[in-house]
């Protein structure tokens, strides 16, 4: 049976980084893969002509990329780009919530609570307040994935590093995962930077090995019910 499974990212690029292969997966599975985008990603430094042009650029990527592994986006809002503490946590919700609600996802995949990025922080707290459990709920499980350049670079003793107990297996959608990476090109660095296509085909590889599979993404279950 068709399951709505939904990423809740901060930016566009972190959905691919975090879990492209999976949606890519989930849709050959017949799966409805929503993208809910927190900002705009690029922020509005001087919004002038030339950030409405780099967030036009932005959604075009990320458009590009959705369609490459089979997802849409559901909404991209406007909280501000890298200064989402900046915005109390009711307005964050307030702003998720009605989203969640209409598409009743089976599962969420969305931020690890222990990255370097604020925005990636947020998002999670106000995914799991969004989603508390109560009576009747469509949602059985919330994961976290990681993201190369925020995840990995938190310091050690400011948060819970990332311990993946949650493996998928991507070995026929890291292609699609790798060329919807290159969609968001602007965002894309040389190799060795942890954002680069090499690096990011070495991490699949790496995660797929811990498990003996060729190819994997790994995640953070942070709720599971039923
Ligand atoms: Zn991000």
């Amino acid at each position: 049976m068709s399951k709505n499974i939904l990423v809740v990212a901060a930016h566009a690029d972190d959905e691919i980084l975090g879990c492209g292969g999976t949606m890519a997966k989930h849709a050959d599975a017949g799966d409805d893969v929503a993208v809910i985008f927190l900002t705009n990603g690029v922020g509005s430094r001087g919004a002038g002509e030339e950030d409405s042009q780099n967030v036009e650029l932005r959604d075009c990527s990320a458009q590009k990329a959705l369609g490459i592994v089979g997802a849409r986006s559901l909404t991209r809002l406007e909280l501000p780009d890298n200064a989402m503490d900046s915005v109390s946590r009711l307005e964050i919700i307030q702003a998720l919530e009605p989203y969640i609600k209409s598409f009743q996802p089976e599962t969420i995949y969305t931020h690890h609570g222990g990255d370097l990025n604020i925005d990636h922080r947020r998002v999670l707290e106000a995914v799991l307040t969004a989603c508390r459990p109560q009576p009747g709920s469509f949602l059985s499980q919330i994961y976290s994935f990681e993201v190369a350049s925020s995840t990995a670079w938190q310091g050690s003793s400011l948060s819970s590093a990332f311990s993946p107990n949650h493996y998928i297996d991507i070995s026929q959608q890291l292609d699609r995962k790798l060329t919807a990476l290159e969609a968001y090109s602007e965002e894309m660095r040389d190799f060795p930077h942890a954002r680069s296509i090499k690096a990011l085909e070495v991490q699949a590889k790496f995660r797929g090995a811990q498990v003996g599979l060729e190819a994997a993404e790994a995640f953070v279950l942070e709720r599971s019910i039923g």
